[in-house]
């Protein structure tokens, strides 16, 4: 008797494992599908008279059924057999039974796990956190959760490949560089404003629904796409109609009107408004979507093919959305950064010259000193003297740090009411005096300033008030305090 079969791996292991002796050992119930193979190898080792042999799946798309071998005849009626079987929604919530000899089994949330079993054990740990998390930043309730349809996102994730994987971890998360987040690092250089329109805060709501004409193309192009996409699979018109008037009433900040919806989808309406029609767009779809596109095929007679319902559908349909988010996204950064080469430099000119003009502005907040050693005299000095974005981007990778610094420790020693040593005396000196704009590293500047004597730099004022720190109640105690300590240098000695 002969046996075939299409999986070529399992036919190589139940020939391997027919003819070994050695006893079961614990680690092999880890192998792939181990009740269904166990089952076979004992059979075979008490039937030697049956062989296994390979035999390619398959193969009626290529050649006509009529023509092929009676083994692969057979191959194929088995492949419709199965998939009339896994088409079957109900088999999924049903627990495996145990096959004589299997003798355990890993069962996760009532479902028979049969290979791939450490990464099921660290995915399921790591969805309830990751779940928690997304429940927390959503707000989204219990039920509503339980209600998306995680295995359709789940095929999306992996399967998506018209864009980077970084694109979607971020998208997904709330966590692409927008306006608002960038922002917050320096909200000099990152301006949290839209970059197409007059919004001062562009959030991820707003990279997606930016009134700019130009930007909203992608609306009707992702209408246009999912609209020709649902037909070529065989989508229920009513789910495409409320698919589109979802998204677009989401786009336009305006809610669906319910009364226009067919009463036999109007729980799914329900369920996904409760979900979000934001979190519909991220892929996180109703349970009832792949339910009442299957309960459509049959009702419609329409043959059930592997692209027309359930994860295949479904995924098809969120990847295309998210290759439509994907673009915008290009778009928008264009819009930021700039199209080309040229367009680009510009732009990072346009930064370099705004953030240098907002330290200029803090200029005379600075020491006086800090303002002789790190500015020019003028922003338009500035500018003239350094031309290319490069230039100005390394003076403020220099200086910024210290200037800031700077206007940080003016401000608490003005809280403290500690007096700058400018307050008091006079510069005469710029250091270097050949150099007035900081076109030297201050690390090399420093030293000097440091190791010769201040009046190198500085003479006392001729101090006609009294200031804080050398303010005396009355010439007469002055004197008296002068007499008694030698040290002190009056004006005006005894
Ligand atoms: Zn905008």
């Amino acid at each position: 008797m002969q046996v075939y079969c299409d999986n070529e791996a399992l036919v190589k292991n139940v020939n391997k494992a027919r003819e070994q002796s050695r006893p079961q050992f614990p680690n092999d119930a880890l192998k792939a599908s181990w009740d269904v193979l166990q089952a076979v190898v004992r059979l075979a080792k008490l039937l030697p008279q049956i062989t296994f042999h390979h035999i390619k799946g398959h193969q009626d798309t290529q050649v006509a059924l009529d023509k092929l071998s009676r083994p692969a005849k057979l191959n194929v009626q088995a492949d419709k057999l199965a998939g009339s079987y896994q088409r079957l929604s109900s088999h999924k919530n049903i627990q495996a039974p145990m096959i004589d000899g299997t003798k355990c089994h890993l069962i996760s949330d009532g479902q028979t796990v049969a290979s791939k079993h450490r990464k099921h054990i660290r995915d399921h740990r790591r969805t309830k956190e990751l779940k928690t998390y997304i429940k927390q930043k959503t707000g989204m309730s219990e039920a509503a959760f339980a209600d998306i349809d995680w295995q359709s996102h789940e095929r999306s994730v992996k399967t998506f490949k018209d864009g980077p994987h970084i694109f979607l971890v971020k998208f997904l998360h709330g966590w692409l560089p927008v306006g608002k987040l960038v922002s917050r690092y320096n909200p000099v250089k990152y301006p949290s404003a839209c970059p197409s329109c007059d919004e001062p805060v562009e959030d991820s709501k707003h990279f997606l629904t930016c009134p700019n004409p130009e930007r909203r193309k992608w609306h009707a192009a992702l209408k246009t796409s999912l609209r020709h996409r649902c037909e070529s699979v065989d989508t229920d018109p009513a789910l495409l109609d409320l698919l589109l008037w979802g998204l677009n009433h989401w786009l336009q900040g305006t809610t669906i009107p319910a009364h226009r919806v067919p009463e036999r989808i109007a729980h799914l309406l329900h369920s996904q408004t409760t979900i979000g029609w934001d979190n519909f767009l991220l892929g996180r779809w109703s349970r009832h979507w792949t339910t009442l596109q299957l309960q459509y095929l049959q009702r419609n007679h329409i043959e059930v093919k592997k692209k027309n319902h359930g994860l295949s559908w479904s995924s098809n349909i969120i990847r295309l959305m998210w290759d439509h988010c994907y673009k915008e996204w290009k778009t928008r950064n264009s819009a930021r950064h700039g199209k080309d080469a040229e367009d680009k430099a510009q732009r990072r000119l346009e930064t370099a010259h705004r953030s240098i003009r907002d330290l200029y502005d803090l200029k005379p907040r600075c020491s006086i000193q800090a303002q002789r050693h790190y500015f020019y005299p003028t922003v338009e000095d500035h500018f003239r003297r350094d031309t290319d974005a490069r230039s100005l981007e390394n003076w403020l990778e220099t200086y910024q740090p210290m200037i800031m610094q700077n206007i940080r420790h003016r401000r608490d020693n003005s809280d403290r009411r500690l007096r700058q040593i400018d307050d008091v005396f006079h510069l005469i000196r710029t250091v270097p005096p050949s150099n007035p704009a900081p076109t030297v590293a201050p690390r090399q500047r420093t030293p000097t300033l440091t190791t010769r004597p201040i009046t190198t730099y500085f003479r006392p004022h001729r101090i006609t008030s009294p200031t804080p720190t050398l303010e005396t109640p009355t010439t007469t105690a002055r004197t008296s305090s002068t007499s008694n300590n030698p040290t002190t240098t009056a004006p005006h000695p005894p």
